[in-house]
């Protein structure tokens, strides 16, 4: 069996544990992470404490090699994230003074001032590299801690997707494997129908991820199979994904 590199996933905020908001970033951070060959072992949701957030991350870099984190990271009293890094890592506190060049830069263009509550967002674990924010003013923070790595993202949906290229790219040559994804609708099908057909098909491709998704358009059935495969780069997984995928197709259509 293929052996995935680890990552686990935090997502901090207040709002989403009292259900004002539904987390989206975990699913893209989720999603870059796995196609980056990683399998994600857990995505935990934390409230804005520092507590609650560096135990999640500790518990998670237990097995994880990677770790990214979403939230926190703004110029409000309730964003502790660094702080939170800062104390489950065992690291000082400090101001990064490329962050800070970064905040200033980002405020000058936005015309705008730059105060203790802007500067508060340059303050991060000592070793951090700011992550330029092409979106805000926060910059995200990565930490390489002995074998692991940490990324600390803003909440803020876009600006947490516009720096998952910064990730892919510090992960680019751990992981050496890469993932891909091939779906196609079965009409008229039911899921029972083919349960047979996927189950052997599995197991004939332990390392890849069959999974069937049914519904119903009007009060026909259908069954939308996708097929997640690994390979040395995206091009051959997704070759090898189509292949499982035909094969299914072609079994239920002989079935
Ligand atoms: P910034 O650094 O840009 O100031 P932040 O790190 O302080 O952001 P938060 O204050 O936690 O981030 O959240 C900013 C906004 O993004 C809020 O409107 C929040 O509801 C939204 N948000 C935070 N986390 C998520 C999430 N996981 N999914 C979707 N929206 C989120
Ligand atoms: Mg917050």
């Amino acid at each position: 069996l293929i052996h995935f590199w680890k990552a686990g996933v935090v997502i901090i905020g207040n709002e989403i544990l009292i259900g004002r908001v539904l987390d989206t970033n975990s699913q893209k951070v989720a999603r870059a992470l796995t196609m980056m060959g990683y399998e994600v072992l857990e995505i935990r949701k934390v409230k804005d404490d520092v507590d609650a957030i560096a135990k999640a991350l500790k518990e998670l870099l237990y097995e994880a090699n990677v770790v990214v984190t979403t939230g926190g990271l703004g110029p409000t009293y309730d964003d502790v994230t660094a702080e939170a890094l800062a104390y489950a890592l065992g690291l000082p506190l400090e101001i990064n003074q490329k962050a800070r060049d970064m905040i200033e830069r980002k405020v000058r263009e936005m015309r705008l001032e730059m105060t203790k509550e802007r500067l508060k967002m340059a303050v991060m674990p000592s070793t951090s590299k700011p992550i330029p924010n092409p979106v805000g003013v926060a910059p995200g923070i990565y930490i390489k801690f002995g074998n692991k790595k940490i990324f600390a993202l803003p909440g803020v949906p876009a600006e947490a997707e516009a720096m998952l290229d910064y990730v892919i790219s510090e992960l680019e040559n751990d992981s050496l494997l890469r993932r891909a994804e091939a779906c196609e609708r079965l009409e008229n099908v039911r899921e029972a129908d083919i349960a047979d057909i996927i189950r052997k098909v599995a197991k004939m491709y332990p390392d890849s991820y069959i999974k069937t998704h049914p519904g119903l358009e009007g009060n026909r059935p259908y069954v939308k199979v996708c097929v997640l495969a690994s390979d040395e780069s995206s091009e051959m997984a997704h070759r090898k994904a189509k292949n499982i995928l035909n094969l299914i197709i072609s079994e239920v259509m002989g079935a």
